[in-house]
């Protein structure tokens, strides 16, 4: 789609050239083509799941933003990977499995990046992040006042909400919240953060064309089929929902000109870099 402009530019050029009686100028297909690939180049934001609610967002220059790293063998039976080195960390609360461990007092890998951990705004390169208010499902977080903060990114005319573990939205946060094209929302069979109903309801509201679940078990890293307590796998929450695409990969680049037209789940593989805590060599 994105060769009709500049191929259409090239045409008229020579055209023009034919008029003023001027031989083809070929190299004005070089810039033209230049262009082009620039912008297939620079057109998307790459999502990566780590794990859990773990997310790398990568911008079209190059910024990369990482959200909600999980605290290694803490409830969840796998460490987070080492060599993750993004511009900036935005974590929504104060929970181990989103904050690596960091409000418990653990070692901070990330110290020399910029951190964007409450309401507030935040520029990595070409990345815009807006912190808003909101709260933690019930009954959790007392201990830190159930903050947690709505994660927004703007990257590449692309609006992305990380939920963290918000409890149903408000009619404020869902103002506040605005357009938005990506939807991270915790999800899984058992209802520990949001029920079906009332991620259903987040998801009428909201409206996401992309809707990407986080925060739910991961057998193949687990050790014990009762590990982690209380948080179920994806697939009864999958079951009754229309337009499910398991990417089989860890990756994948949006464009805002081609986002589904009908609202898609994607489903994505964790990390292959994320390794169970029972696994050889760890
Ligand atoms: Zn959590």
């Amino acid at each position: 789609m994105k060769h009709h402009g500049p191929s259409r530019f090239v045409g008229t050029a020579h055209l023009v050239w034919w008029l003023l009686g001027f031989p083809p100028a070929l190299v004005l297909a070089a810039p033209a083509v230049a262009q082009s690939a620039r912008q297939d180049e620079v057109g998307g934001v790459e999502i990566e799941y780590v794990a859990h609610a773990a997310f790398l967002l990568r911008s079209p220059d190059g910024s990369e933003v990482l959200i909600d790293p999980f605290q290694s063998r803490v409830w969840l039976g796998y460490d987070f990977p080492d060599g993750v080195n993004p511009d900036a960390v935005l974590i929504t609360h104060p929970h181990y499995d989103h904050d690596a461990g960091r409000f418990r007092g653990a070692e901070f890998p990330w110290t020399g990046v910029p951190l964007l951990d409450g309401p507030g705004r935040l520029e990595v390169g070409d990345i815009v992040v807006l912190g808003l208010e909101g709260k933690h499902a019930d009954p959790y977080g007392k201990e830190f006042g159930q903050r947690n903060t709505l994660m927004v990114l703007e990257i590449a005319g692309i609006r992305i909400a990380h939920l963290g573990d918000n409890g149903p939205l408000t009619l404020r946060n869902l103002e506040e919240l605005g357009r938005i094209d990506v939807l991270m929302l915790p999800a899984d069979g058992v209802d520990h953060i949001l029920s079906k109903e009332e991620t259903s309801d987040i998801l009428r509201s909201v409206e996401p064309r992309v809707i990407i679940p986080m925060h739910y078990r991961l057998p193949d890293l687990e050790d014990s089929p009762d590990s982690p307590s209380d948080l179920g796998e994806i697939d009864p929450w999958l079951a009754d929902r229309g337009n499910v695409r398991r990417l089989s990969s860890h990756r994948t680049v949006l464009r805002v000109t081609d986002l589904p037209e009908e609202p898609a789940i994607f489903v994505f593989d964790h990390a292959p870099y994320v390794r169970s805590a029972g696994m050889p060599g760890r």
